[in-house]
């Protein structure tokens, strides 16, 4: 979900108009505490699927239904971090989104 989304859809529940800046200070809390993760490429927020501990994410977009699957792919991170420590890099987050067609659509074909 985009901020805008979000911004239109407390409109409409509330009967009251949030302030962009209000979403966005929220949506930075949320991702503060683990519980979204941001998806750059598509400018939209997605709920965590395991906000029980801070980790970074891997996102698989379907670029079809826009489905997110997450994964914290582990060996992953730890080949970037490797990459990283190889030229002195300081990572602070390691969002890795990969776009392709989720299960049902691959099925589905195109
Ligand atoms: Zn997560
Ligand atoms: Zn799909």
């Amino acid at each position: 979900m985009g901020a805008y989304d979000l911004l239109s859809r407390l409109g409409a529940e509330r009967k009251t108009r949030a302030a962009p800046p209000t979403v966005y200070r929220a949506l930075d809390f949320l991702m503060e505490q683990g519980l979204i993760h941001r998806i750059n490429s598509l400018n939209a927020y997605i709920a965590c699927f395991g906000p029980h501990r801070p980790h970074d994410a891997c996102l698989f977009i379907c670029e079809r239904c826009r489905t997110v699957e997450e994964s914290e792919a582990f060996a992953l991170r730890r080949a970037i971090n490797a990459q990283a420590g190889d030229r002195g890099f300081h990572v602070t987050g390691q969002t890795i989104e990969v776009t392709g067609l989720c299960r049902a659509c691959a099925v589905a074909g195109i």
